[in-house]
Formats: C-alpha cells, structure tokens, sequence
C-alpha cells in the first residue's frame, strides 16, 4: 500500500460504483440520454455528483450558482439535495442542451429550485453582484470555459459567503496539467487557475482526483 491515491482501474472503479453509487432514476435516465449525444464527455462523474450532493448537505446550502449546466446532471444533483425552498441559479449559453437538462428537471420535481439564465456566465454573476450584493451563495459549481475560470471565481468569491464552498471541475484535465509539452489554450487557464488558487489566502484548499479533478476552495 502506498500514500499515493489508489489507481482506480476498471475494475476497482466499477466496484467503487456498485458499492457506492445511489443514483436517482431521473439522474441514471439523464446519464443514459447523455450519453449519445455529442460532447457526453463533458457530463460529470456519477459518483462526483452524489459527492456534491453531500457536499450541498453539509453545508445547508439553500442558495447556489453553476456555472455550465451543459445538459443538467450536476445541477439535477444538487437540485435533489437542496431543501425545498432551495434554488440554484444555473448559468449556461446553450438553448439546445439547457432544453434537455429542464426536461429531466420537470420530470425530477426540481425544476422550480433551477433559474436557468441562458446568457454568458459573466453577465449574469456581474448581475447577480449588482443586484443582491456580496455574501448571498452557500455554494457555486464552476465547470464551463476553462479560459474564464479565474473571472468566474473571483465572481463567485464575492457572491458566496464565508463559510461557504467554490467546487471547480476539471481541475488535473486528464492528466495534461502535468504533461509539459501540453501548451494548449485549456491546459495552461487550468495551470495558471491551479497555481493562483494555491497561492490563494483568502480559501482553504483542496484538490480532489475524483473524475477529472475536483478542486474545493472554501471561503475564509
Ligand atoms: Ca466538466
């Protein structure tokens, strides 16, 4: 046994899901339409959703932000775990996969928790700002453009109070950080992302290898 984080292979990974995984029946039918549609890669982990789920307990979130809902398995996840009175604002700017992600919300009982705001992400946090000022978020979910990804964090360390949670997907990008001769426009905003928020004071840090690398920034 070493220190380092167990390689997950098939195998192992397939257990970890049969002993673990609890996934809503809407969530597993959204996973299976997904899954054959072009860019099915970009839908999160189930096991990574359940875990956010979690996450939105523990922390007693109510109000949350997700920045790229892509076809809505992340925020139908955390729609389920809000209390009833719970909303995520939900930012995304494609028409053509939102519609698919509020047809499972509808047929979950979620869709009333979910603001979808089909505009560029950074429009609508800078409004959120204007309108209900700083400190109003118990949680945000960042996974859209990597290129913004430090202007949709530092949005959302205004609009989330302390005491609450930044999660950020995508954060090892199969494994490229690490790889030098990857100079790709992605790899490097996720290098440079990686580096500021290790270098950031103002967050308790960590970075998880679930799925593609999950990073958690707690706001001081
Ligand atoms: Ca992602």
């Amino acid at each position: 046994m070493s220190k380092k984080t167990t390689t997950l292979t098939e195998e192992l990974y397939e257990y970890l899901l049969a002993h673990s995984l609890r996934e809503h029946p809407v969530l597993r039918e959204l996973r299976e339409a997904t899954a054959g549609i072009p860019h099915a890669v970009m839908q999160i982990a189930p096991e990574q959703g359940q875990f956010m789920a979690l996450l939105v307990r523990l922390l007693g979130a109510r109000r949350t932000i997700e920045v790229g809902v892509f076809t809505g398995y992340s925020s139908l996840a955390v729609a389920l775990a809000l209390p009833p009175e719970g909303k995520i604002v939900a930012c995304d700017v494609s028409a053509e996969w939102t519609a698919m992600a509020r047809e499972f919300w509808i047929k979950a009982g979620v869709a009333s928790k979910i603001d979808l705001r089909l505009a560029p992400a950074l429009e609508t946090l800078d409004s959120l700002l204007a309108s209900q000022g700083e400190n109003r978020y118990d949680f945000a979910f960042i996974d859209a453009d990597k290129g913004n990804y430090l202007a949709y964090y530092e949005r959302c360390m205004r609009l989330v109070r302390p005491g609450g949670l930044i999660a950020v997907d995508n954060t090892l990008w199969s494994g490229y950080v690490a790889e030098p001769s990857r100079q790709d426009e992605d790899t490097r905003a996720i290098r440079a992302f990686n580096d500021q928020l290790h270098g950031d004071r103002r967050i308790e840090l960590s970075m998880l290898p679930i799925a593609d690398g999950l990073t958690l920034a707690l706001k001081k």
